[in-house]
């Protein structure tokens, strides 16, 4: 997805494009399993508006912070604007 805001500070994604992706992992027999974001100056933590905009209830939110000396990643799932921490198993 691209961020149709086209800034660093926020990100918002044209219905279209989401349209277009979600027809294609359909088509592929693929289903959405996480969302993932980059905070280049902050936690990895959702902000207040990532959990306002938030509207998978059923996948992952991974959040990527840039804003130490490493780069930390937390994975969330965001329901009723509650956050819950989820345990990332990466490979
Ligand atoms: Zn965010």
């Amino acid at each position: 997805m691209e961020n149709a805001d086209k800034s660093p500070f926020s990100f918002s994604m044209r219905e279209e494009q989401i349209r277009q992706v979600f027809a294609q992992m359909e088509q592929r027999g693929e289903r959405l399993v996480a969302i993932y974001h980059s905070h280049p100056a902050a936690p990895a933590y959702p902000s207040p508006y990532d959990i306002e905009h938030a509207c998978y209830p059923e996948t992952a939110y991974l959040v990527l912070s840039l804003a130490g000396q490493q780069p930390v990643l937390g994975c969330f799932r965001i329901h009723g604007k509650q956050v819950t921490p989820l345990r990332c198993i990466l490979y």
